[in-house]
């Protein structure tokens, strides 16, 4: 019966994603017979059920409109071999039209959590030949997602499943570029500093103030109800959502495009198993979250980084229950005339930042009602001087972690962001809204 809802979950999964092409035909290859048959049932669809190895699916040619694996790659020996992994990915790639889905479920409890985040980007980046030789075929991300069934029936937190698409756009092969995901992962939230902020901004957090911030922003819902449901959108390292769980007993699922930052948080998770965080890999702003299923959703310093927040808003406006609340705090810009400096940080840091009229204009036009916003950048800068002083009051510990260029780096970039503040250029916004009953 539980293998029943793995497959129903997956299936679910696979459908929610509104660019996947409609299923008729699927290819499964399973760990076993059982759940083979429950994907069968699940699907409903035409469905070729195998269990032989990467070459089964090359021996049946025909097309797919989905492929979904569950527990094979370990057991066929391609998580560590990394050549042959990208030979099967490949004939996978051939076999699924435009936006065909591939769905790859695998329990990761036996392997070291990073290696989560090396398939991550693994599947994120790979580009295969066409035949032709000149066009690329790619995958496009859709999400990483726990299963809820291992999740809730067995308290394992890193059974998982990627879900991926064969991108329909088509790139000459040696054009073809990295993916934003994959920029966050190889730029500003690379695994050296992303311990590197942890450490400054205090344990499991990387955002303005810590914890202790985080739960005065928090409160700025009112109440929160013991039970009721949270999206956290950009939830990094995953400490806000534990927060949220451990500190007013909500149910949260944390969202995140960076795996370096998610990876630390179902690491987490597994160590504390509490089963009302969940997690998944995924952009914000193309997951096609539940509609009328948050009760909360709330965002700590990631809206900045994504460019159609008019999108954003309506996304999270749907996903709202009717009477949801919504709870933000970003980085954004004052009112001062923005110095060269200031626009080399925002352009290298790819940011998209809006001024607290903007931002309140964004959630009016999604239709929510009693929007408030507040301007936090007085706070910002006490926090900034805190962290700064902190830092170089504990500088040997610093370098002795992380190096002297790391440290030399974030002092320089603590210094410019105060002087950002002064000139009215770097604010720290808050909004909150309700979508109405
Ligand atoms: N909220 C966390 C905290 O308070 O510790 C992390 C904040 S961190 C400054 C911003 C996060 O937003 C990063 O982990 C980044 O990967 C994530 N992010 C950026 N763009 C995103 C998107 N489109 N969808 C989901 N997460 C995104």
């Amino acid at each position: 019966k539980l293998k029943m809802a793995v497959a129903r979950e997956i299936v679910a999964s696979i459908r929610s994603n509104p660019t996947a092409a409609p299923i008729q035909t699927a290819f499964v290859a399973t760990e076993n017979a059982t759940l083979g048959a429950a994907f069968d049932q699940a699907l409903g669809t035409d469905v070729t059920v195998a269990h032989g190895g990467p070459l089964s699916l090359t021996a049946h040619s025909k097309r797919y409109d989905a492929i979904i694996l569950s527990n094979v790659l370990d057991e066929w020996n391609l998580i560590e071999r990394k050549h042959h992994l990208s030979d099967f990915l490949r004939s996978i790639l051939v076999t699924l039209p435009p936006n065909g889905t591939l769905a790859i479920r695998e329990n990761m409890a036996q392997h070291p959590v990073s290696v989560i985040s090396e398939l991550t980007k693994f599947f994120d980046v790979f580009i295969a030949q066409e035949s032709d030789g000149k066009t690329a075929i790619t995958f496009d991300f859709y999400a990483m997602r726990q299963v809820e069934d291992s999740l809730y029936g067995g308290q394992n937190h890193l059974d998982v499943y990627w879900i991926l698409t064969r991108a329909a756009s088509v790139q000459r092969y040696e054009e073809a570029l990295a993916t934003f995901r994959d920029f966050l992962d190889q730029t500003q939230y690379t695994e050296d500093n992303v311990r590197s902020y942890e450490w400054i901004f205090g344990e499991d957090f990387i955002s303005p103030g810590g914890i202790d911030e985080n739960r005065r922003v928090l409160s700025r819902f009112g109440e929160l109800k013991p039970g009721k449901t949270m999206l956290d959108i950009g939830v990094g390292i995953g400490g806000g959502a534990r927060q949220a769980a451990r500190e007013f007993g909500l149910h949260v699922l944390g969202v995140d495009l960076s795996t370096n930052m998610i990876v630390h948080a179902f690491e987490r998770n597994q160590r504390d198993k509490d089963a009302r965080v969940r997690y998944q890999i995924g952009d914000a702003v193309v997951y096609a979250f539940e509609e009328n299923s948050f009760d909360y959703v709330f965002s700590r310093d990631c809206v900045q980084h994504i460019e159609d927040q008019k999108t954003l808003f309506a996304k999270i406006y749907k996903s709202l229950k009717p009477g949801g609340k919504l709870l933000i705090t970003r980085y954004g810009k004052g009112y001062g005339t923005l110095t060269p400096l200031f626009l080399e940080y925002v352009k290298n840091r790819h940011y998209f930042l809006h001024n607290l009229d903007e931002l309140k204009a964004f959630a009016v036009d999604a239709g929510f009602t009693n929007v408030r916003t507040e301007n936090l950048t007085p706070r910002f800068k006490e926090i900034l001087e805190e962290e700064r002083d902190r830092t170089i009051a504990n500088k040997e510990d610093f370098i002795g972690r992380f190096s002297q260029s790391l440290y030399d780096h974030h002092i320089a970039s603590w210094g410019d962001k105060l002087g950002f503040i002064a000139a009215d250029n770097h604010n720290w916004h808050l909004i909150y809204a309700e979508k109405p009953l």
